[in-house]
């Protein structure tokens, strides 16, 4: 029997992707996977109905869970979804586990086999499925789209009859996915990018695209290349340099999130009141609270009529048709490599499902969210 493959409508407010596309729909049709989707789950996305072609649509989530044997999600299910889902299936989605204790539970008790898309391990093999880096990238994009839609300056160099303009300075803190996505895509719009992380590695790749490295003269790199603990006079003159650097910029783009726990807070009220008039922070941290001290999770904040200070959610989900496409890849690429003849038999050895469990067989697997550890 083949296995019956579910995608729900995500019910999450504000989410617009979901976990199928209709060029994955067709690779599981080809590996004889009987794919089921709801009606309508995919408008959020701008694909209609009639574009999954060989998908059996179907009226209503308690139908579709009911028998499904996977399921693919966005959005962690919540616990009335996982009451609709029969026992010991498997669910591959987002599942901020760090914040879902209450459903972790839930999914033991259902013998649910979840795979956490975060927990997807970052190795060579896995890139195709690191969903946490195909959304980053996206973030990375739009974030800087939207401090040139918000800046109140031009990003390039023009010159024109009315004069010369200078270029943006645009500054990109923290130099991950999204960050090194963020710094193309302002050296695209023509701006003067610079870059900081803390991770000194990642300064040849910043200036491989075109950004400086803001130099704070402290070197975190200690004995056999490891990184050492700083001072706390080195940590001070750290953030003065990146201060004065932060002040100058037209437009800064904050990107260092750190998985299941509080953002670092970097830019002080304190320095947001030295910025330049008209400029903006495009803090991309919000979801753990943010980067600066001043921003406000899925707000605007206009700080004395000066700096704009912008703290978006769920940035991914707005450009909901390639976030969708890339997702659902990310998808197909964790699990298709278990799928035969329509059957799904997921091999307990292997280096990426073994990361990627949540739980399992009435259990949480991953070591760090197991409840005696601590972790959760
Ligand atoms: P992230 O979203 O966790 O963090 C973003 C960046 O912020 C990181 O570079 C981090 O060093 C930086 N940061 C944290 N605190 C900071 C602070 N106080 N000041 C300045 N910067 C700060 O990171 P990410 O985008 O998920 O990626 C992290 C690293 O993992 C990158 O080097 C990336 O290339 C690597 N990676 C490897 C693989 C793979 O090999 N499969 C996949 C994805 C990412």
């Amino acid at each position: 029997m083949p296995i019956r493959l579910a995608v729900p409508n995500e019910i999450a407010a504000g989410e617009r992707r979901i976990g199928l596309d209709p060029a994955v729909a067709k690779k599981l049709n080809e590996l004889g996977v009987d794919v089921r989707m709801q009606k309508g789950a995919a408008a959020s996305a701008l694909f209609s109905d009639e574009q999954y072609e060989g998908v059996t649509l179907v009226d209503s989530a308690e139908e579709l869970y009911k028998d499904a044997d996977v399921i693919f999600k966005v959005q962690p299910p919540t616990l009335d979804e996982l009451n609709m889902m029969q026992d010991g299936c498997v669910i591959a989605s987002f599942m901020a586990p760090h914040r879902n204790q209450e459903l972790m539970q839930r999914m033991c008790e259902k013998k649910i086999t979840s795979l956490a898309m975060e927990l997807v391990p970052r190795i060579t093999r896995a890139q195709s499925m690191d969903a946490l880096s195909s959304q980053a990238a996206i973030a990375g994009y739009k974030g800087v789209l939207m401090g040139a839609d918000r800046a109140a300056v031009f990003f390039p160099m023009l010159t024109t009859a009315a004069g010369t303009i200078r270029p943006a300075k645009v500054l990109i803190i923290g130099a991950g996915v999204a960050g090194l996505q963020a710094i193309a895509t302002a050296k695209r719009l023509g701006a003067v990018v610079e870059a900081y992380d803390v991770r000194a590695a990642t300064k040849e790749q910043c200036e491989s695209l075109g950004a400086k490295f803001v130099d704070t003269g402290v070197s975190a790199e200690g004995e056999g290349g490891y990184a050492r603990e700083l001072t706390e006079e080195e940590k001070q003159q750290q953030q003065e340099v990146l201060d004065k650097h932060i002040a100058m910029s037209d437009v800064v783009v904050t990107t260092a999130a750190i998985p299941g726990r509080p953002s670092p807070k970097i830019i002080s009220a304190e320095v947001v009141a030295r910025m330049k008039v008209g400029a903006v922070i495009i803090d991309l941290a919000s979801e753990g609270g943010g980067n600066c001290e001043l921003t406000k999770p899925g707000e605007t904040v206009d700080f004395e009529g000066r700096v704009v200070i912008h703290g978006p959610l769920n940035v991914p989900s707005q450009v909901p048709i390639h976030a969708t496409e890339m997702y659902a890849k990310n998808l197909f690429n964790l699990l298709s490599p278990f799928i035969k003849e329509g059957e799904l038999a997921l091999d307990w050895e292997d280096e990426v499902i073994k990361n990627t469990a949540l739980t399992h067989d009435g259990e949480i697997k991953s070591e760090r969210y197991k409840p005696a550890t601590g972790g959760a």
